[in-house]
């Protein structure tokens, strides 16, 4: 197969960058190797109002799950709320409805087939169907890399070790019942020295919740199991959850902050370019931002015959390298102190963006 564009991964960044793409008329293929776009979700499904600028929920009442207006920071001492309007996804039916936009505009979905390999002296990648075991080759012009947390190619193709170098947060999550009959206006944030380097959250989807810890590794060595069933038992003995547990899905937060960005015509977006924000570990809505101006820099980059990918590297730092470098060295600065009620209550307003404080 030969295509323009070829893009690793088929989550919002792949996909919005293949929608951008096919909206320019530049043919692309999107490779995926889930059989279910967007699921199984790993992810707390939380978003700020403002990703309508980017994708416009209206059209997709049911990508809504519930709309929050507050987070509630609990330090253990005490409860900060600030204002946090948001929307608490189906993530499966959002990343659905992105690809399904992709392929309506133009974009050939290739699912289940795994990308094992990159040439990029040759400008070609392959890989498995996963369903067959039959090898796939796909020669492209361009290529983006948006293959998500546990992305395991360098821009020169090179399959790399992912930890090396680099810190993840280690979540784990399981959705829980709301015991509040009216259910939660608010997310929930929760420091505590049982999840270090990290934080536990409660997310209400309607009668349910999103329950999760994230810890940092390889700078923690703690079980997550242990972190999150000290988690469960302090929110049920709150009366905040039932004792019913539904489901349990892991994953990856990077935080190390921004990758290289691009080399030649390789270019990543999303969690591959490290995009996750190092704090909260947010990272749908620059998913779809850098997905977006990728999908633009491409499309005009083989339209013009030049390659434009410098341009897009300036324009992801100017957005998203100041704030990105300022939560890194917040994490290191602040969350070694955190180590029991008293100082995570004296720091917290340094280290979450929702305080004033952090931004002093
Ligand atoms: C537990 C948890 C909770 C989170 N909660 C939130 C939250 O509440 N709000 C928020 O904004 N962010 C949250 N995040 C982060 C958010 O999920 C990511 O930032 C977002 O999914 C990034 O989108 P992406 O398209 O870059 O990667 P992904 O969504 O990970 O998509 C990558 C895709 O690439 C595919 N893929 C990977 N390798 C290959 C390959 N070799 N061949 C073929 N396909 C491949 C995968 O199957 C996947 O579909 C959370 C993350 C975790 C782990």
């Amino acid at each position: 197969m030969r295509t323009a564009a070829a893009i690793i991964g088929a989550g919002p960044a792949g996909a919005s960058c293949a929608y951008s793409l096919s909206l320019k008329g530049i043919e692309n293929v999107l490779i995926d190797k889930r059989k279910i776009i967007g699921f199984p979700v790993q992810c707390a499904e939380l978003v700020s109002r403002n990703i309508n600028q980017f994708v416009n929920l209206a059209e997709i009442p049911s990508a809504v799950n519930q709309k929050v207006s507050f987070m509630d920071i609990d330090t253990g001492k005490n409860i900060y709320r600030s204002e946090g309007k948001g929307y608490i996804l189906n993530r499966e039916v959002f990343d659905g409805y992105i690809v399904k936009s992709a392929v309506k505009a133009g974009t050939n979905l290739v699912k289940q087939t795994n990308i094992l390999k990159i040439n990029a002296d040759e400008n070609k990648i392959t890989g498995l169907r996963i369903a067959d075991n039959k090898p796939i080759e796909i020669n492209y012009d361009y290529l983006i890399i948006a293959a998500g947390p546990k992305n395991s190619f360098d821009l020169r193709g090179n399959f790399k070790q992912r930890l090396k170098n680099k810190s993840y947060i280690f979540a784990t999550q399981v959705r829980a019942d709301i015991l509040k009959e009216e259910g939660l206006d608010s997310t929930i944030c929760y420091f505590r020295s049982y999840i270090p380097y990290g934080y536990g959250w409660v997310f209400p989807k309607g009668r349910f919740a999103n329950v999760g810890i994230g810890i940092e590794k390889p700078r923690v060595d703690m079980p997550l199991s242990s972190s999150l069933n000290n988690f469960l038992n302090e929110i049920r003995n709150k009366g905040l959850i039932g004792s019913n547990i539904y489901g349990k899905t892991s994953g990856l937060v990077p935080v190390s902050g921004l990758n290289d960005l691009y080399s030649g015509n390789i270019a990543l977006c999303g969690d591959a370019a490290g995009l996750t924000h190092p704090i909260t570990g947010a990272g749908i809505v620059s998913a779809v931002i850098s997905g977006n101006l990728l999908g633009g820099y491409v499309a005009e980059s083989l339209k013009t015959s030049k390659n434009l990918l410098e341009e897009y590297k300036e324009e992801i730092e100017s957005i998203f390298k100041t704030p990105l470098s300022t939560a890194s060295k917040k994490r290191s600065e602040f969350y070694p102190r955190m180590t029991d009620a008293d100082n995570i209550d004296k720091l917290i307003k340094r280290l979450w963006p929702s305080f004033e404080e952090y931004y002093e």
